[in-house]
């Protein structure tokens, strides 16, 4: 029955990993990982989860009983404010539902499939390049095109915006447009607030369906609010959308699967109908979700003295990527590397899109182990104090030739 299976491509970045795990030299970078890393290079459990793990574990009101099929409300509720912020009319409102997920994948998913399904929108617009599921996500969905708008601009290593807006001005009415919220991976550049404005001027003007993609909520400038922003000023727009939220990465919850997907709509009486169709979808895909992870975000969220005790946090992540940053590009200037490598300090978020070739992440990689995606991104928690020389100088090297 198996045996003419083919085998399937390799995932790049998990196979990168493997590569690197193989790799026995003493002196090795891995740049590729998609998770933070601390300046020790180990993985990092926030402390304000250990302690809130730490009490679930004695409580014994909390019991394992399925979760309602669109998840804990009350963790649905938290993630929301934290991404609409408190005093959004929506809530009062009432037009706005929370679907817990399991991450931000699920999330995209659960609003492919509910597109696919009950909106009849079966054209996918995601950034040139974007993040590496995007694509399969909607394909497995149903949808019929996948295509992509021009946003990463190599000569200038900025935002395509003229690009941006004429491909998204020439998609059919009602096409899903899929926008990262902030911190785009892979490249760390985001709108400004005058190019957001533009895009949702075309997004109006062709009718476009939003789907927003926040999973690094936080990354990008080490504030909640203003990591935020430019979702709520797409939704302050009017729209209709989904916003797929993730708390893998700002509370390092990668395992738990924490994901929640906001849908916007212009009435209670559409909240309710989605929700029936919503619930629908789940009940066949996991049929209730975890408890666990989306337990401690909501026992954080919900709690001041813990939730600044995360903003800290969250900050600490945030800061240490931009020191990483800084540094890399001041010690690629001091060598002397060819180029421009101001772009390493204004991208924003955990990833770098540094503009180096193909070849020259091989070369990188044979010659000197430090491994990273194909396209030149990488992730800059890899980078510590103690390898940064090494690997701006191995830079330095392949960049000179
Ligand atoms: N969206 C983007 C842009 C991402 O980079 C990622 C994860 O790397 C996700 C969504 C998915 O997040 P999760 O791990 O919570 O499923």
């Amino acid at each position: 029955m198996f045996s003419d299976i083919k085998i399937a491509p390799p995932i790049e970045v998990f196979s990168l990993t493997a590569k690197f795990n193989e790799d026995n030299r003493p002196i090795k970078v891995n740049l590729g990982v998609g998770a933070y890393r601390t300046n020790e290079d180990k993985p990092w459990v926030l402390p304000v989860v250990r302690t809130v793990e730490a009490q679930m574990a004695c409580d014994t009101t909390l019991n394992h009983e399925y979760l309602p099929v669109g998840g804990l409300p009350e963790f649905s509720y938290n993630a929301m404010k934290l991404l609409l912020g408190d005093d959004n009319p929506v809530f009062t409102e009432n037009r706005v539902l929370g679907t817990q997920a399991l991450g931000g994948t699920w999330g995209l998913k659960l609003a492919a499939e509910f597109m696919h399904r009950h909106l009849g929108v079966d054209v996918v617009y995601v950034s040139k390049p974007t993040w590496g599921n995007h694509k399969g996500i909607f394909k497995d969905a149903g949808f019929s095109q996948i295509k992509e708008y021009r946003y990463w601009k190599a000569d200038t290593r900025s935002l395509d915006i003229d690009g941006m807006l004429e491909d998204l001005k020439n998609a059919p009415e009602r096409a899903c447009v899929i926008l990262h919220g902030c911190a785009h991976n892979p490249t760390g550049v985001d709108p400004t607030n005058e190019q957001w404005k533009m895009i949702a001027d075309v997004c109006e003007e062709r009718n476009l369906t939003i789907v927003m993609d926040i999973a690094y909520q936080g990354f990008a400038t080490g504030k909640l609010d203003e990591d935020a922003a430019a979702v709520r000023y797409m939704q302050s727009r009017g729209f209709e959308m989904f916003i797929a939220q993730s708390f893998s990465k700002n509370f390092g919850l990668y395992n738990e699967r924490v994901g929640n997907l906001v849908t916007v709509t212009k009435s209670n009486d559409a909240v309710l109908k989605v929700k029936s169709q919503m619930d629908l979808i789940v009940r066949t895909m996991w049929s209730n979700p975890p408890n666990h992870g989306a337990r401690i975000v909501c026992s954080v969220l919900n709690n001041p003295g813990y939730l600044s005790e995360w903003k800290e946090q969250v900050k600490m992540m945030a800061e240490r990527i931009r020191m990483m940053r800084h540094q890399l590009r001041q010690k690629l200037i001091s060598l002397g590397t060819p180029g421009s490598w101001e772009h390493i300090n204004t991208q924003r978020g955990m990833f770098s899109y540094t503009g180096l070739t193909e070849a020259q992440v091989d070369v990188l990689q044979s010659r000197y182990h430090i491994y990273m995606l194909k396209s030149g991104r990488i992730n800059m928690c890899g980078l510590t104090s103690n390898n940064i020389d090494y690997v701006a100088d191995a830079i330095h090297a392949v960049v000179s030739g």
